[in-house]
């Protein structure tokens, strides 16, 4: 086949596999671009029962692109919270504003002209390199820049939202990362990896980095029934826009006591005393393996004054702290002070 033809084939028989055997999801019951858009940016990164209660709540918060278009970003940010990859939040509510902003009134037309573009996520990622063989490690610029080729050559402009839904669905339940089920894959016949017998090699993704451990200490400073939380700014390197406990990572040879003081006094301005463990939350975050000791802290003198990578503090009521984003240790965090 040449490549026009192998488009069209490929083309046809995903959306025809998709009519056919699509599972029912809640953004599948009906057609409003909104909803579908939405349901996208979540699956990127994010497995399908995860993200069905978020999408659920999400449709409630923001029930179209006007509302969510008009939200402040701390509340979008707040919605997302616990989906993680807070960039594809950020994304969605840019996106809402420029639709609505540059395109008042033809707002379902503009999403779907959004959704025209190809969505290159986990999933679409194994079944292109797949099924064209493509070598080289697609976080990598070149293969990268190839797969982006691909999935925009074959994205049709009159389905673009059912074919970018066929292709993870596919990723999702026949071209898994282990043991994909080629027997009954609509995209067989045409399959380079399956014609060679190399489907595993594909894509070629090298082996994960090792873990590395990393000892964190939050400070939860409290003063008359509030607790101190800065705002990370828009140059922090992770969550902006977002809020935290007062934290560092335990240097090697440091006690836990003096990281305190001194982490408080750097990002809040305060002198404050550690008065014991509150909590202790592991988490991970891509190839780090966290610790964070979340310590009750006393102030003991000083004027808050943010610093760090905080642009804002705020003194908040331990249940203000469920009212705004926070990074999910941090909730979790927060959670125990509410409980407290
Ligand atoms: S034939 Fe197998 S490897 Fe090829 S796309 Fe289908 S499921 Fe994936």
């Amino acid at each position: 086949m040449s490549a026009p033809e192998n488009r069209e084939w490929v083309r046809l028989s995903l959306l025809e596999w998709y009519r056919a055997h699509r599972r029912e999801l809640p953004w599948r019951k009906d057609s409003d671009p909104y909803a579908v858009w939405v349901s996208e940016m979540m699956l990127q990164q994010t497995q399908v029962a995860t993200v069905i209660p978020f999408f659920e709540r999400w449709l409630k918060l923001f029930p179209d692109v006007n509302t969510l278009a008009a939200a402040d970003e701390a509340d979008v940010l707040h919605a997302w919270q616990g989906l993680g990859y807070y960039s594809r939040a950020r994304n969605l509510l840019k996106g809402a504003r420029a639709v609505v902003e540059q395109h008042g009134g033809q707002v379902p037309a503009d999403i779907e002209a959004l959704r025209a573009q190809a969505i290159v996520d986990g999933n679409v990622i194994r079944v292109l390199s797949r099924v064209y063989a493509l070598a080289g490690d697609p976080g990598k610029a070149a293969p990268k820049r190839r797969l982006w080729e691909l999935a925009e050559a074959l994205v049709p402009s009159t389905t673009p939202g059912d074919f970018n839904q066929a292709l993870m669905e596919l990723g999702a339940t026949r071209c898994t990362p282990k043991r994909p089920a080629c027997g009954s894959c609509p995209l067989s016949g045409e399959c380079l990896a399956l014609g060679r017998n190399e489907v595993e090699r594909f894509p070629e993704t090298p082996p994960r980095a090792k873990t590395t451990s990393v000892h964190m200490l939050a400070a939860v400073i409290e003063r008359e029934g509030r607790y101190l939380m800065g705002k990370l700014s828009d140059q922090a390197p992770r969550w902006s826009g977002m809020w935290q406990f007062p934290n560092a990572e335990l240097e090697a040879g440091q006690s836990s006591e003096s990281s305190l003081k001194a982490t408080a006094t750097r990002q809040t301005g305060l002198q404050v005393a550690p008065r014991g463990l509150l909590s202790v939350v592991r988490h991970n975050v891509t190839r780090y393996r966290i610790t964070l000791d979340a310590y009750r802290c006393e102030v003991e003198s000083g004027e808050p004054v943010p610093g760090g990578d905080f642009s804002e503090l705020r003194w908040m009521t331990a249940e203000e702290t469920a009212g705004v984003a926070l990074p999910k240790a941090h909730a979790q965090i927060a959670r125990v002070v509410r409980e407290a």
